[in-house]
């Protein structure tokens, strides 16, 4: 066989082979032994004692599980995070599940535009299984975030992106080969159980290494400029699965916890890296305001809804300062010792969209009214 026929030959079959062992092979930093519940080496005093000194994975660590402490790697280019949990291996409460997971700080405001938001990369290597239950794989991340008029658990989980096992064929018949992807969602505020819906999402091989982005948080409705929409949104190895949350006025906060969760047979490992956390915390301004306790009196904008300038025309107002603000609460425009009225020139310092024009007097009194920009 001539050299310019053998080369691409011998290429193809590298990708084949390469390909084909992918979703099988032992990740060089898995853990292939038999597993205990609990061990020396698993075994923390407190659910933050036992990190590194400065873990490579952000968040605070909650170690519930006496099978292994949060350990890194350095694999494939990566430092990797490492969150082992056995069944059973939860020390600090038998009722509840196994984890490691990291908490990131929650944004605690419900003002459009406050949100919390993480991105990493994920490999899955091995996730719980109950021969033949519904109880099967474990969780990777979670978004949770309390509500007001109670219901179900105080701190309830929001939506979670839970990996179940698939298993080979032939040689690899009782391997974990790779996992299906699913998100599990509240359907109402308050509920468990039978409150959840569980949604496939997407299939991920073994030791992928698979890039995964989660952001909750609060926008407004674009079909209704006075509502919010709470949502919880992933983008999965590219693929984009968003969903809203139900009853978001409920809402009063976005959190997101992630590492390994929940192994009801068996052993779950997990690995994470190139770990990032943002947040934003945005009053609620509410532009819902109750135009009658505005001092409608007080303030005459005109013309309004406006195209290009308009003007903030102030009766019995004296030396005031004047705001006027997007929906997410950024401060566009200021001016201070404004007497009777000023008018505004656009020249296209104000996008079409609702605006609030927060008016301070000399006496710190506070006025407010909406404006609408076309
Ligand atoms: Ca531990």
């Amino acid at each position: 066989m001539k050299l310019y026929i053998l080369k691409p030959l011998l290429f193809f079959s590298f990708v084949f082979f390469s390909v084909y062992l992918r979703g099988q092979a032992t990740a060089p930093d898995e853990d292939t032994g038999s597993y205990t519940t609990c061990n020396a080496d698993g075994a923390n005093a407190t659910r933050t004692s036992d990190d590194l000194p400065n873990p490579v994975n952000v968040g605070a660590i909650d170690d519930r599980s006496c099978y292994a402490n949060y350990k890194e790697s350095d694999v494939y280019g990566k430092t990797w995070g490492i969150y082992n949990i056995t069944h059973n291996s939860n020390q600090f409460g038998s009722s509840l599940q196994p984890r490691i997971e990291r908490a990131l700080s929650a944004s605690l405001k419900t003002g459009v535009g406050s949100f919390a938001k993480f991105s990493g990369i994920v490999r899955i290597l091995e996730v719980g299984d109950t021969s033949g239950t519904n109880n099967d794989g474990s969780y990777l991340i979670q978004a949770k975030g309390k509500h007001t008029g109670g219901g179900g658990s105080p701190d309830p989980a929001i939506c979670l992106y839970l990996a179940k096992p698939v298993y080979g064929t032939g040689s690899n018949s009782g391997k974990q080969v790779s996992f299906d992807i699913y998100a599990e969602r509240i359907l109402v505020r308050g509920g468990s159980g039978s409150g959840r819906e569980v949604v496939f999402l997407k299939n991920i091989l073994k030791d992928e290494q698979t890039s995964f982005e989660l952001e909750i948080g609060f926008k407004e409705d674009p079909n209704d400029a006075s509502k919010k929409i709470h949502y919880c949104n992933a983008v999965i190895g590219g693929t984009v699965f968003n969903w809203n949350i139900p009853d978001p006025e409920r809402g009063t906060q976005s959190k997101i916890r992630y590492g390994a969760y929940r192994v009801k047979g068996g052993r779950a490992q997990i690995r994470w890296a190139n770990t990032t956390y943002q947040k934003a915390e945005v009053e609620n301004q509410s532009l819902s305001i109750d135009e009658n306790q505005v001092t409608l009196s007080s303030i005459k904008t005109y013309p309004n809804p406006a195209k290009n300038n308009f003007k903030i025309q102030l009766n019995n107002i004296e030396n005031a300062t004047i705001g006027i603000y997007d929906v997410l609460g950024k401060k566009v425009y200021q001016k201070t010792n404004v007497k009777e009225s000023i008018e505004i020139i656009n020249n296209n310092r104000f996008k079409a969209g609702i605006y609030l024009i927060k008016v301070i007097d000399n006496n710190q009194k506070v006025y407010f009214k909406k404006l609408i920009i076309n």
